[in-house]
């Protein structure tokens, strides 16, 4: 593979992100909403960085609960699929992710993925066929031993009634012949790959959780199903479907160009972030790198596992894990009609600490909207802009001897800002990054009453010195609307519009403004060159318009 790279070097490093695939069950909610723009900035982030990103996210359609969710609503499997698409996909449109590829587990391009791994796998020797004999939890997908089941139960007192350990539901029983994969082989490659690559599982916490669940020994697993017939058929055994978990893993496989586009597959794999919420570790941090490890293939960078979104009651101060059951359910769009579609990023990338349960609460949204954005940096540019067309006769001021080269608190901060900023975003350490950013934006608010522009403007002799304050106002603004443009895409692009700096925005875009510096016109700018200090386009019209986040009553959210 590595030799191949070499005939053809890209012009860019690749960069493949994925979302889990969505399970169609049902409609999509806050938790796929937040995976969702979690792997949304990282691209955005990614392609300003110069990477050439593949963003993949998409549905996983096959399996039994799917098949009998069709039969309630008098549909076939395909049709009923179909009918549930539009809804992740609007999702994806009301929160402005932009991904690179949808997937869709019944494309052919996935059946060939997935048939030509069997076949790999089988030649290799991983697999074997025998009766499974054991429980099944349709709602999860997954299998439990009787001795799994019989501990649960006697742990929570509902001994004899057979519910799941995970999620409670009634389990059902099932008995059929099974294709096996040899996953108890992989027990010392797995802790040796979790020893070797300890980023493998981020955060530490679930990596130890995986490692002393691997110690515990693994058992093989059953990777097919004979009593129903919605999946993907094996290509030696053809009353048997594919597992749907075994199928859905692939997914990430398949859209990389596996079993259909070689040169794609050398370049896109491995993945480098595959992003899961914690529920779903198991699958992705023990089976999946044992099915690729099996098949020869190289395991994915990271897998970056996030927490539940919990919401807090308000009176109480408990917190859930939200369900419709519990009726503390929030509806991404609900949140959207009160923050925006970037407040709405915002305050989940700045306030829910990545890696960790989140603790979601109507009060605290609008705290974090009305402090951040509406007071600091809204404030920020609206005051900025007011004063640079009130003294600058409606533009950003002209040429000034000493700028940009001369030293001032912001230029300061503005200093190494990027890495620093880089440095723990792609970490999917978010909420540092923005914490960065803001360190900026308050010492622009203080900067503002220390100098008091409004002064420097009642005497000629304090003119140049005004012009100095704005320049550098409005040069910390651009540079922050530029990092904060991966979290916030739209309101960071309208903040730039408005003094004439957008069109310098990262990979990409181009400029037919001959007069921009190279890095600038440059349409491959990336964006640590574009938050160079001194890069701001002098002159430019300001309009100063709208609040970009028009302040919250928390009085209107008591209804
Ligand atoms: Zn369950």
């Amino acid at each position: 593979m590595s030799e191949e790279k070499e005939k053809n070097p890209p012009k860019k490093p690749s960069y493949y992100i994925t979302t889990p695939i969505y399970y169609v069950n049902a409609a999509p909610h806050l938790g796929h909403a937040y995976t969702s723009v979690m792997a949304d900035v990282q691209s955005r982030l990614r392609k300003a960085m110069g990477f050439d990103v593949l963003f993949l996210t998409g549905i996983d359609e096959h399996g039994e609960k799917v098949a009998q969710a069709a039969a309630e609503h008098d549909m076939s499997p395909q049709a009923w699929c179909d009918s549930l698409v539009p809804a992740f996909k609007d999702l994806l449109g009301l929160l402005n992710i932009e991904n690179d590829d949808f997937i869709r587990t019944t494309e052919p391009r996935h059946t060939k993925a997935v048939q030509t791994l069997w076949e790999d796998l089988l030649a290799k020797d991983y697999l074997y066929k025998d009766t499974y004999d054991g429980w099944y939890c349709v709602p999860e997908e997954t299998y439990f031993t009787e001795t799994q089941v019989h501990q649960s139960d006697e742990k929570k007192g509902t001994e004899g009634q057979h519910l799941c350990p995970d999620c409670g539901r009634p389990l059902e029983r099932v008995e059929e012949e099974s294709w096996f994969f040899k996953l108890s082989a992989f027990q010392e490659p797995l802790l040796e790959l979790y020893e070797k690559n300890p980023h493998f599982i981020e955060p530490e916490i679930r990596r130890n959780e995986v490692v002393s669940f691997v110690k515990g020994g693994l058992k093989d697993l059953s990777v097919s199903r004979t009593s129903f017939d919605w999946g993907i058929p094996l290509p030696f055994d053809d009353k048997h479907v594919t597992y749907v978990w075994f199928d859905a893993l692939i997914n990430y496989l398949t859209a990389a160009g596996f079993a259909e586009d070689a040169e794609k597959f050398s370049y896109r794999w491995p993945a480098n972030a595959q992003l899961i919420g914690k529920d779903i570790l198991r699958f992705h941090c023990v089976i999946w790198p044992a099915m690729l490890m099996a098949a020869g293939i190289e395991v994915s960078d990271e897998v970056f596992v996030h927490g539940f979104l919990l919401v807090k009651d308000e009176k109480t101060g408990d917190e859930t894990k939200m369900s419709k059951s519990r009726g503390n359910a929030i509806t991404p769009q609900s949140v959207v009609d009160l923050l925006g579609v970037d407040g709405f990023r915002y305050f989940f990338m700045s306030d829910v600490k990545p890696g960790a349960d989140g603790s979601i609460s109507w009060s605290r949204m609008a705290q974090v909207y009305n402090t951040d954005l509406a007071n600091s940096w809204g404030n920020l540019v609206s005051r900025t802009l007011n004063m640079s067309a009130k003294y600058f006769d409606g533009k950003v001021p002209g040429p000034l001897a000493g700028w940009p080269d001369a030293e001032n608190p912001l230029k300061e901060i503005v200093t190494g800002l990027v890495d620093r900023f880089n440095h723990a975003a792609f970490e999917f350490g978010y909420d540092e990054a923005l914490a960065e950013v803001f360190k900026l934006i308050h010492a622009a608010n203080h900067y503002i009453e220390d100098m008091e522009p409004w002064t420097l403007a009642k005497s000629e002799a304090t003119l140049p010195k005004l012009q100095m304050v704005i320049l550098n106002l409005l040069e910390a603004i651009r540079i922050a609307a530029h990092l904060l443009m991966p979290f916030m895409p739209e309101t960071s692009a309208e903040a730039l519009r408005r003094f004439g700096q957008l069109e310098e925005r990262g990979c990409g875009a181009t400029s037919g403004d001959a007069s921009v510096s190279r890095s600038m016109s440059d349409p491959g700018a990336t964006l640590d060159e574009i938050c160079v200090w001194g890069n701001l386009k002098l002159e430019q019209p300001v309009e100063k318009g709208d609040a970009l986040f028009p302040r919250l009553d928390p009085k209107d959210l008591e209804a």
